[in-house]
């Protein structure tokens, strides 16, 4: 059969029930990158799944890879508003066993020896720590120690999944995937004319700065900030070339340096290959906006990224956070970045959905050939009051069905007995 390829269609989801993953985003641009890697949407004519009581959530369904996901936008970010959402998503659809939630987020640009995350890259979360959780003392603020403590420990599930990718051989998988699936979205993104091509904005636009060189006015005749340690309220929302924050004081970083890193054009679309690295996210309701703070942070946690959301979903549900890296968290951050790094995730999420691995569910429900055009639907019947029962009979059937290895056989024309 080689040169064949086997066509096979998957039928819709009857029931919310069927639903066992969801992916959640906190920001439109998130939302409409993910939107890009569904294979399918099943409420293209409508919604069909409808929501539970109480329940203020829009959803979106269809289909990634093998899976059928439930796709979620936040109204608005933060943890409470995570919270609020996850509990509302649980209770519609009471079968999810894992969320993923997809976006953008800052990166520690060296979270450990020899390791350098650059933008673009993506980290997937092995546990998640709620730094902003603990007590303030006099200098010194104590954080409840790590996910045991305050978020509950990964489930099983999601610990079986992510030790696939902490082997060389499954990590290198899951990054070729995910440059695979990145180049397919930014074609996509193309033709449908989405506003956002998520293309790589090139390693010049990639610019970490000194930990301890602070966004602020540079120059004493721009303004008095720049003898300050701290930014003035212009500085703060101002960009790094309207400060003239000084290229002498950056890091080079070595990746960006390699051959590979940037690809040439690929039929119009320019690809990266993001590399995904596993680790400590940081999750708190303040944005985090020094390049000090960050690493004295990321050191005390072991944490590779920071973000705003993850503790408030995996209070709820099952999460593992899959985001793309758009700054360094700290005071020089600008939004440049932010489309290419939602591809990476959405591109990453797509990659880890297909090593999820599925469980059994009735055969009806996931797959049939391409030879049954029509949809099979199992309409529940209600017993029929004109049912001439033939008790006897019947009773020996039951009989001879509870008999351990027995084989019953009926026989006659459909419809008729
Ligand atoms: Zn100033
Ligand atoms: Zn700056």
């Amino acid at each position: 059969m080689e040169g064949v390829a086997t066509m096979v269609t998957y039928s819709r989801p009857s029931l919310r029930e069927d639903f066992e993953l969801a992916i959640v985003c906190a920001l439109p641009l998130e939302f409409d990158a993910v939107s890009l890697v569904f294979d399918e949407f099943w409420d293209q004519d409508g919604d069909r799944y409808g929501r539970a009581r109480g329940d203020q959530n829009t959803y979106t369904t269809g289909r990634v890879g093998k899976h059928n996901v439930v796709l979620a936008l936040l109204p608005n970010m933060g943890k409470a508003s995570a919270a609020g959402t996850t509990a509302s998503l649980r209770s519609s659809y009471t079968k999810l066993r894992l969320v993923i939630l997809s976006g953008i987020c800052g990166g520690v640009p060296y979270p450990g020896d020899k390791v350098e995350i650059i933008l673009g890259d993506v980290v997937v979360s092995k546990h998640i720590v709620q730094y902003d959780y603990g007590r303030q003392y006099p200098g010194q603020f104590v954080t409840r120690d790590t996910v045991d403590d305050t978020l509950g420990r990964p489930t099983k599930d999601i610990r079986s999944l992510l030790a696939t990718f902490e082997t060389e051989h499954g990590l290198e998988n899951l990054q070729r995937k995910t440059s695979e699936f990145l180049i397919q979205l930014q074609q996509s993104a193309e033709t449908k004319g989405r506003r956002f091509r998520y293309e790589y904005p090139g390693t010049s636009q990639d610019i970490l700065f000194a930990s301890t060189y602070v966004h602020k006015h540079q120059e004493q005749r721009d303004c008095s900030c720049s003898e300050s340690s701290f930014a003035c309220e212009v500085a703060v929302v101002a960009s790094c070339e309207e400060l003239r924050c000084d290229a002498s004081n950056t890091i080079p970083r070595e990746r960006l340096g390699e051959q590979h890193h940037l690809e040439p054009k690929k039929e119009g679309s320019v690809a990266q290959q993001p590399k995904i690295f596993l680790g400590g996210v940081g999750s708190g309701d303040t944005v985090m906006k020094s390049g000090q703070d960050r690493d004295k942070i990321a050191n005390a946690h072991g944490l590779i990224a920071f973000e705003m959301e993850g503790a408030g979903l995996s209070n709820e549900l099952p999460c593992i956070v899959v985001k793309g890296v758009c700054d360094y968290a700290d005071s020089h951050k600008n939004k440049m970045w932010q489309s290419f790094a939602a591809a990476t995730s959405a591109s990453a999420t797509k990659a880890l959905l297909e090593r999820y691995t599925q469980t059994d569910q009735p055969a009806d429900s996931i797959l049939r050939s391409d030879t049954s055009p029509m949809p099979s639907v199992i309409i529940p019947f209600s017993r029929d009051a004109d049912f001439v029962e033939r008790g006897s009979i019947l009773d020996q059937v039951h009989r001879n069905c509870a008999k351990q290895g027995s084989r019953t056989a009926l026989v006659g024309l459909g419809g008729v007995g």
